[in-house]
């Protein structure tokens, strides 16, 4: 027999994956009644590959960082010509599997009821339609990605926003062909080196041999909507060329949401949480670090006596200017050839300093005389001076984000001349 449904909580919370398993246990902790609603079986939730999240946001949501994952390697991020590399960054590879399953034990622990194979298929008002019945909340939190329930009304993100991305490990087939590859690109075997713009500007493959030699990550993404393949038949071509690597073990994909952070998070009652706000990083589509802390965020504005309101403000405020200006970065390294972002790293345009930030999702700490020498560079460069002032503008103008009303309206209008959805 299927799990009854409970006839109302304090929040109803759709979708078990990272964000929605994360808010659940935040909002338990913090002693409401929480019902997290999952279509799939709970135990096949949310994302089921490896995704790189930065330690600090670990940290801040209170969640231990794995043995093992303490020192990330080095990354490389490779064009044709050129490569930049990082010696220290915060990124550190997780299995998803594991991660989902270790939010969805906090929120049980923590008081949450967990109940998979149930659909939502709508609301009406505070009410919850599933195909198990009916439960009413105080407040629901649509934390169920970007093929959810689309409990607000909100458009579907264009293609041009969208990332086709890939994810898998493999057995190493044959250990001396993984150092022959590696070799071959003057890296050591374990260090991470990213293939940049192999179809197109915003595009990569990303080859990682994990400790002990056995196994092999490889992250693909590029934007179909500007005719290139999508990042699954990327990587699967990738790894027919590549004869040292064997069999996948687990993997899997999916579209990644782009764009800048929806600016209504919440009608009131159904709040956005993780992809269905778009809360992903632009400049790698990363979104399970954001949706965590947005979880956090909503859990404890709702537990100080705030309203779904005072989150979505307070979330703009912290990180819609940082996230805007990567998503301007990402327009413009999607409007590039592979060709053009190799000569803009070649003239020092994206230096060690750029791609730390980039990665760590933080905002580069440029000397003004550093700067200035790359002026002559991005003075040649198609759209990089524009894009400099694009990301200052929206730094500038996220952190203002108004509550509703008149002030809401131009501030709109003016985010929309930016960076057009
Ligand atoms: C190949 C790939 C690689 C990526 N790499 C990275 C990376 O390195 N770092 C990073 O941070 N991010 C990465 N991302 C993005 C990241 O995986 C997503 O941002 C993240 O998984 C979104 O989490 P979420 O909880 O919002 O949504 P999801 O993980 O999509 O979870 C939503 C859940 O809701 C459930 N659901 C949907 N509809 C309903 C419904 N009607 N009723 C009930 N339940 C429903 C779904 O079954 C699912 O379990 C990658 C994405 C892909 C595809």
């Amino acid at each position: 027999m299927p799990e009854a449904l409970p006839h109302s909580a304090d929040l109803v919370v759709i979708g078990g994956g990272t964000a929605g398993a994360a808010t659940a246990g935040f909002a338990a902790a913090h002693g409401l009644r929480v019902v997290l609603l999952e279509r799939r079986p709970l135990d096949r939730a949310g994302a089921r590959w490896v995704n790189g999240v930065t330690r600090a946001a670990l940290h801040e949501a209170g969640l231990p960082v794995p043995d093992g994952a303490a020192t990330p390697p080095r990354f490389h991020l490779l064009t044709a010509n050129h490569r930049v590399t990082v010696p220290r960054h915060d990124v550190v590879d997780l299995d998803m599997r594991g991660l989902v399953a270790q939010l969805q034990d906090r929120a049980r622990v923590a008081g949450a009821a967990l109940i998979g194979e149930v659909q939502v298929t709508g609301r009406d008002d505070r009410t919850v339609r599933t195909d198990r019945g009916a439960i009413t909340a105080r407040w629901i939190v649509d934390a169920s990605g970007l093929a959810g329930a689309r409990l607000l009304d909100t458009p579907p993100v264009a293609p041009e926003h969208l990332c086709a991305a890939a994810q898998g490990v493999y057995e190493v087939r044959d250990r001396a062909g993984a150092a022959a590859y590696f070799e071959g690109l003057g890296l050591p075997l374990g260090e991470i080196c990213a293939h940049v713009g192999v179809a197109g500007g915003y595009s990569l493959i990303n080859v990682r041999v994990h400790p002990g030699g056995d196994t092999v990550g490889v992250l693909t993404g590029t934007i179909p909507a500007l005719g290139h393949p999508g990042g699954k038949a990327v990587r699967d071509d990738f790894v027919r060329a590549q004869p040292w690597i064997g069999p996948m073990v687990f993997g899997g994909g999916g579209a990644i949401p782009l764009r800048r952070p929806r600016e209504e998070l919440t009608d009131g009652t159904v709040v956005l949480v993780g992809d269905t706000g778009c809360q992903v990083f632009p400049a790698h589509g990363s979104g399970i670090g954001a949706g965590i802390l947005a979880g956090k965020l909503l859990a404890d504005t709702l537990a100080a006596g705030g309203t779904p309101f005072d989150y979505e403000v307070a979330w703009h405020r912290r990180w819609g200017g940082l996230f805007a200006a990567y998503d301007a970065v990402r327009r413009w390294n999607q409007s590039q050839t592979g060709a053009e972002l190799d000569r803009v790293i070649g003239r020092g345009l994206v230096d060690l300093e750029f791609a730390r930030a980039g990665l760590d999702q933080t905002l580069p700490h440029v000397a003004p005389r550093a700067l200035a020498r790359k002026l002559p560079g991005a003075l040649r460069e198609r759209g990089v001076v524009a894009l400099g002032a694009r990301t200052a503008a929206a730094m500038a103008l996220g952190p203002k984000f108004p509550g509703r009303g008149r002030a809401r309206r131009a501030w709109s209008a003016a985010m929309q001349r930016l960076l057009p959805v």
